[in-house]
């Protein structure tokens, strides 16, 4: 039996956009005043967050909704919260 890849698996899985209503609001200004390491381009592992003429930008829509960026930044850069019910990922195992 062959083992799928984590690639292969998170390829699997569903996302109910919630369009209009992201989960995840950045505050730059306060990654500009108080964030030197970026975490968040290196900690999410859906690589939803890119640097764009040096702001910071997340690409909400595809978040496992795992919460390890919520503990890498100051709460006051980030606005996060689950989408509402019935959006977002839905986990599926091959
Ligand atoms: S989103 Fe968080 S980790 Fe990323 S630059 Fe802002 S404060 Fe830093
Ligand atoms: S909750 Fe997880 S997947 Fe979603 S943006 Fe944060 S680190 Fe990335």
């Amino acid at each position: 039996m062959n083992r799928l890849s984590v690639t292969e698996r998170l390829a699997l899985n569903k996302y109910e956009l919630d369009d209009g209503h992201p989960h995840i609001i950045v505050n730059n200004e306060v990654c500009e005043a108080e964030c030197k390491i970026r975490a968040c381009l290196f900690v999410c592992p859906a690589n939803v967050y890119s640097q764009q003429n040096g702001k910071i930008v997340a690409d909400w829509a595809g978040c496992l909704e795992c919460g390890t960026c919520t503990v890498a930044c100051p709460p006051e850069a980030l606005h996060w919260e689950y989408p509402r019910g019935g959006f977002g990922i839905l986990y599926r195992y091959g």
